[in-house]
């Protein structure tokens, strides 16, 4: 982290201020500037069946600018007053790599190019 930033989102250095809950979640999409899509799962009971189903959340969290992001960090994230239309989370800290999560992508990654090969020869066989 940077000593200073002019974003005055930054909790950190702008003293932004949050109020309600906090969460954590994995950073899923790290692509646009300043924001970031978070995932976490949360599980919901489900009275008919007596059991407790995955359900997952996500959300658009305010990236400070003084801390760098990327797919598959473990971030802490607080409600805040709405900074854009889809925007009413802060990221408050980075804590550490979901390597799962990581390790997943890149096993879908590989599906995805596999699946991709197979269709290619589909095609050739074809002809
Ligand atoms: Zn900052």
């Amino acid at each position: 982290m940077t000593e200073k930033c002019n974003d005055i989102h930054c909790v950190t250095h702008s003293g932004f201020k949050t109020h309600g809950r906090i969460f954590q979640g994995t950073v899923i999409s790290a692509k646009a500037q300043k924001t970031v899509t978070v995932e976490w799962e949360r599980k919901k009971y489900i009275p008919k069946y007596e059991r407790y189903e995955k359900r997952r959340t996500k959300v658009k969290a305010h990236a400070p600018e003084c801390v760098m992001f990327e797919k598959g960090d473990v971030v802490e994230i607080n409600e805040c007053r709405p900074i854009s239309k889809t925007k009413k989370f802060v990221v408050i800290k980075k804590i550490e790599k979901n390597l799962e999560y990581l390790g997943k992508s890149q096993l879908i990654e590989e599906a995805k190019q596999k699946e991709k090969k197979k269709q290619e020869k589909v095609n050739s066989e074809d002809k």
